[in-house]
């Protein structure tokens, strides 16, 4: 027998989600971003079920051409644009919009032979401070584009640092309205949190409109995670789990008073206890971070991690299930994060949490020696 852990990928969750993008920005279109692998799902699990946006946003060259092995025949958006010249020929070859975000990506542009003009998305930094046009150089480079042969439509981007947070997007959509202001083209400025806390807000400019703009870019909250947990949880915002990590007990140990669990012996018993040793450590992603109380779901009860993550192990208090006269034990199911077989849900925001880290990053970490059901 394999061992027991197990990735799933929920399709109708996808859907779902995705749904719920357009209900948030009913006059916009949606990028689906697939970035990483679809954050860590895998592009092939999650296409699909992800065929109903209007298009595909990513960075890797590579996962573009996959997508358009799969069939995709609609828009697919780099979303760093090209790093070298000759990645313009696969732009090319393989009908993909690119943002321009750097005088060297308008040369390189220039220098470039097709037959077939490119539809770009010259990037403006908004304040960020990332990737983008200064303010006071967009429009140069809008013109510089505008003049060349090799572009064809030119559409307009930003994004936001802080659109899951107090700061908000204010400051920055206010810099986009000023150095947009009546150039032409669609806009896209929204990511997750901004398409959930601030879609409707109202735009300024040639088009006008609301922040939703012509295109929103959808990631974490399309894999079922609230963008600005804790202040909202994935179940507020209508979301569910796209994605489910579930193993088994492997082993069971009873502990008494003084007793101590793991590496480092970080946690003591205070009461008798048993103990649940589960297939899963940190070499499955697992976050190593993660404290004693790190919340994980027995049999579909909820309980908590003790002790140390370990490479191939982690070690769940089976107290609450004891005390609920459920007898856990040896092929007990677990579940780190998403649904239990029962319909109980772990959102993956709850982990990634007290690990000190967010769900993206937990999700994209999911180890390639996991399998994967679907
Ligand atoms: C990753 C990314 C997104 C999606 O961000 P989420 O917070 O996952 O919604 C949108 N736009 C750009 C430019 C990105 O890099």
């Amino acid at each position: 027998m394999p061992r027991p852990i197990l990735a799933t990928v929920h399709p109708d969750a996808l859907r779902h989600n995705l749904q719920q993008a357009r209900l948030r920005a009913p006059d916009a279109r949606v990028w689906a971003v697939v970035k990483a692998n679809a954050y860590g799902h895998g592009i092939e699990r999650v296409f699909e079920a992800l065929r109903g946006a209007d298009g595909f946003a990513l960075l890797d060259l590579a996962e573009a051409a996959r997508l358009r092995a799969l069939d995709w025949r609609g828009p697919i958006l780099l979303l760093e644009g090209v790093f070298e010249p000759r990645d313009l020929e696969l732009c090319s070859r393989l009908h993909l919009w690119h943002t321009v975000h750097c005088d060297e990506q308008i040369d390189w542009l220039a220098a470039h032979k097709t037959q077939q003009p490119h539809r770009v998305f010259l990037k403006l930094n908004s304040g960020m401070n990332r990737l983008g046009f200064a303010p006071q150089a967009f429009r140069a480079a809008w013109a510089r584009l505008n003049a060349l042969p090799q572009v064809d439509e030119i559409s307009l981007m930003t994004h936001f640092s802080d659109a899951d947070g107090p700061r908000g997007v204010d400051h920055q959509v206010a810099v986009f309205e000023a150095a947009a202001a009546d150039l032409p083209g669609e806009r896209t400025l929204c990511n997750s949190a901004a398409i959930l806390r601030h879609a409707s807000r109202p735009l300024r400019g040639a088009a006008g409109g609301t922040l939703a703009a012509d295109w929103v870019r959808e990631g974490v909250a399309l894999y079922g995670s609230a963008p600005d947990f804790p202040e909202h949880s994935a179940a507020d915002w209508g979301l569910q789990p796209t994605m489910t990590l579930s193993s088994r007990i492997i082993g069971v140990q009873s502990l008494q008073p003084g007793d101590t669990v793991g590496y480092g012996s970080t946690f003591t018993a205070e009461v008798p206890m048993r103990i649940g040793v589960v297939a899963c450590g940190y070499a499955d992603g697992y976050p190593r971070h993660a404290p004693t109380g790190t919340p994980v779901l027995v049999d579909g009860v909820r309980t908590r991690i003790v002790g140390r993550v370990s490479m191939d192990m982690i070690t769940v208090d089976l107290a609450p299930l004891d005390a609920a006269g459920l007898a856990a034990g040896i092929g007990s199911e677990v579940v780190l994060w998403g649904h239990s077989s029962s319909g109980a849900v772990l959102p993956v925001d709850e982990v990634a949490r007290p690990a000190g880290t967010i769900s993206y990053e937990v999700l994209c970490a999911v180890a390639q020696r996991v399998p994967f059901a679907t």
